[in-house]
Parts: C-alpha cells; structure tokens; sequence
C-alpha cells in the first residue's frame, strides 16, 4: 500500500514538473511565433527526459499516456475571432460524449479535484492554434456533460486556495475572472489578426521584405480604437517593427496606389546604412501584396491614412 502511495506521489510531481515546462516553452515559442502555434508543432510536441509528450491529440481532451489528468483542452471554432468564453468569463467545456465516466471525462473531474492548471488551445483556423494557460477546471457539472473552467492570472495564485465552489463562483471571484478572460481575449484576437495578416503577406514586411517572423507585426491600417479599425486582413500590413513603428509615426506613408513614401526630411539627412537602405532607397517603390486579391489593403482605409501622413 506505501508503495502504491509513493507511486502515486512520484507520478504526480513528475506530472507537475512536466506541466510546468511546457508552459515555459509556449511562452518562449510565443515570442517567436506571436502566440499562434500550428497543428504539427503542437502534435510533434515536447520533449522531456528523452520522452516526447504531445501537447495536443486526436480529441479535444488530450490525456498523453501515462499521465492520470488532461495535459490540454481544445475548442474548434467556425469564425475567425470566436472562442468558447462565455459573458461572464467562464469557459463552459463540453465532455467527450455523453458517458460521465469516459476516461478523458473522468481526467477532466481529477484535474477540477486536484486543481491541475491545464492548457486550452483554441483554433483560429485550420490547424492554427491560440494558446491559454493556465486555465483550472472549476466545477464538474455532469447534468449538462460539461465543465466550468477559467484562466487564471498566475499560477502563484491557484484557484486550489478556494475553499469551496461558492468562493470560486462569488460575484468578487466572478468580477476578477471577467477582467481576466476579457484581457485574455484582446491578447487573442490581437494574436489572432496578426496570424491572419502575416499569413496573407507570406511573412515579410511589405516594404522591405524581411522574413523573420520574430520581427514582424501586424499593422493596423486605421488604427482599432476608430470605427474603421476593424481587425480584418484588408485594414492590416505586414510591417517588420522598424517600419511599423515608422509607419504608426508618420515617417513614411503607403498611397492608396501601393506606393512607398518616404517623409521629405529623412530624404536629405545623411545618416548610416539603416537611413540609406531601410528608408531612402524604399522611396517610391511598391509595397509587394498578398497573393490573393481579397487580402489586400482597403484602398480607402490606405488613402484616409495617407492623408494623415501628408498633413502630419
Ligand atoms: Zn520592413
């Protein structure tokens, strides 16, 4: 009996060493990839001790073998920007079929009991993935067949310290939880639209061609916080950070017929090779498009936006 304890034991912290790393290597590989993770890096998945483990499997519940709780949960959504949230924050996740005492299900009740912080990952499209962690099953509820689950801002503050259920779900507990799910859910669709916009450009800035996603983002062409500012593909650029940042600031424009201009006074300064070659060179050259015609930039959004260069 002590034996099978230990086991146990030793199961579960290696289980909780293992969970840890893999969040640390999503927030590394965030950087890189911009929080949007494919289908392969995901199935190909970790590597621990010589031991692969994959972070995501043929079913929304992933359990990899050998582990007693759910390592991720997933959601395929139909729309671009949807996801299962509710209005009040709570991620309401549905079991594996009807049967309560399926083993995903049963892994899912383990990881509410044990406060297990798993991860979700949410489709954006077709083998594209937003990733959320740590998010802890709050309560099981076998009567609908699914499960209340929410994200949490740290996991030096686990939900494990409620008591009880009637904690977790007070209107204080709720209200935190709906700021939380509300930031979490900017951080999407931002990571999101730029998946989006990225993949439309091929990967390279439009003006200069770089290729390196860790320095592209994507640009808003009327900023969001206007009413023309939507997160589509036709009001975003492709721009690696140097020209973002010119482009936000005024110190270059894009004309309605896809045309770099470079601001007057940056033409007649004498400064070294990133002036020569990143700004002055690039003066009346064409920005290189998506490959399909319906990605590219709103010829209206780009001239109310190169008005704005003009007269700045
Ligand atoms: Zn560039």
């Amino acid at each position: 009996m002590v034996d099978v304890l230990i086991t146990v034991v030793e199961l579960q912290s290696m289980e909780d060493q293992i969970r840890f790393d893999i969040f640390d290597w999503l927030k590394t590989r965030s950087v890189v990839n911009g929080g949007v993770f494919t289908r392969d890096e995901l199935s190909y998945g970790y590597s621990f001790k010589g031991k692969t483990i994959h972070l995501m499997g043929a079913s929304g519940i992933w359990i990899p073998k050998g582990f007693e709780c759910p390592i991720s949960i997933t959601t395929t959504t139909k729309g671009p920007y949807n996801d299962g949230f509710r209005e009040d924050g709570i991620l309401q996740y549905s079991y594996r079929g009807k049967d309560p005492q399926h083993r995903e299900n049963r892994g899912l009740r383990l990881a509410c009991n044990r406060h297990i912080p798993l991860i979700y990952f949410i489709s954006i499209k077709p083998s594209y993935y937003n990733a959320v962690w740590p998010i802890f099953i709050l309560r099981d509820n076998p009567e609908t067949l699914s499960v209340d689950a929410a994200i949490d801002i740290s996991l030096d503050n686990p939900l494990g310290e409620y008591g009880n259920n009637e904690d977790i779900f007070s209107e204080s507990a709720l209200s935190v939880r709906r700021y939380i799910t509300r930031q979490t859910k900017q951080r999407l669709h931002q990571s999101a639209f730029r998946e989006h916009v990225l993949s439309a450009y091929d990967r390279q800035c439009t003006i200069c061609r770089l290729q390196h996603p860790e320095l592209l983002d994507a640009a808003h062409i009327i900023p969001d916080t206007e009413l023309q500012g939507d997160p589509i593909v036709n009001n975003g650029l492709s721009l690696c950070k140097i020209h973002h940042s010119a482009y936000d600031q005024n110190i270059l424009g894009i004309s309605p017929d896809y045309t770099v201009h470079i601001r007057k006074d940056l033409l007649d300064e004498i400064d070294g090779p990133m002036l020569k070659h990143g700004f002055q060179e690039l003066d009346l050259t064409n920005i290189t498009l998506p490959s399909r015609k319906k990605d590219r930039p709103d010829r209206d959004r780009l001239a109310d936006r190169f008005d704005r260069f003009r007269t700045a």
